[in-house]
């Protein structure tokens, strides 16, 4: 009678096992050195591949802080601090404008009124908190995207208003064109375009701005070294444009 072993058994389903898992395992390796080889002779068509879109990642990386440096605008305006109070004077009962333009603002009204041109100030000083009624109300009034309501009105923090530099001028005999290109058509306009620089003030935004839309009765001040701090970031942005 035979003796069944089921140790024996028990054994030889191991050693059956082992030898099945060590045909496996030569199997693997086969594979592996197999794919590994069919790495190797990928990587010359993959790495360019894979380096430029390191280099296009890691020059992103690298520049995206320098870019943000670069240029703070946005949607074409510079950013600018809100004066402090005590430097604002009131040239109108609602008018308040920075204290180093006022004497030279009254001076061109009053040499213009000597020529026939009867200059009217339309919008000094805005706060911040004025300049964000402005901008999100009439964008929303007139259903416009930030970058349309941008080109003709800066958003809140970014208006040359806020600085006390800023003057919005009209035209007293043609009040129609107050804010309005047309402005360019009146005397008042043609006489600051040919006298305000005596002055000191420069408009802001001209036609060759390729942001924000022709603004004829937008000028700011540039006759003292405050003012020629706050708007020099402006002006080198201006030079590089031209460039
Ligand atoms: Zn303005």
């Amino acid at each position: 009678m035979k003796k069944k072993n089921p140790i024996n058994d028990y054994i030889d389903i191991q050693v059956a096992e082992r030898r099945n898992l060590k045909e496996h395992n030569f199997k693997l390796k086969k594979y592996l050195i197999f794919i590994v080889f069919f790495l190797i002779f990928l990587l010359p068509f993959i790495s360019p591949a894979f380096k430029s879109n390191f280099k296009v990642y890691f020059f992103r990386i690298t520049n995206s802080k320098e870019t943000v440096n670069d240029d703070l605008s946005i949607l074409g305006h510079l950013p600018y601090n809100e004066i402090s109070k005590e430097k604002l004077v009131f040239i109108e009962p609602n008018i308040e404008v920075h204290i180093d333009m006022r004497k030279s603002l009254l001076k061109m009204r009053d040499d213009a009124k000597k020529n026939g041109i009867n200059l009217v100030f339309l919008s000094g000083y805005r706060s911040i908190n004025l300049q964000k009624d402005i901008f999100y109300s009439l964008k929303s009034m007139k259903n416009q995207i930030a970058a349309e309501r941008a080109k003709v009105s800066a958003p809140p923090g970014y208006s040359e208003h806020s600085t006390g530099f800023a003057i919005d001028i009209g035209d007293a005999y043609k009040r129609e064109t107050d804010f309005e290109v047309e402005f360019e058509n009146t005397d008042a306009f043609r006489w600051l375009k040919e006298n305000a620089a005596k002055y000191h003030f420069k408009l802001s935004f001209n036609k060759n701005n390729e942001n924000v839309e022709y603004e004829p009765w937008h000028w700011r001040y540039e006759g003292s070294i405050e003012a020629l701090k706050v708007f020099e970031a402006s002006n080198r942005k201006l030079k590089k444009l031209q460039n």
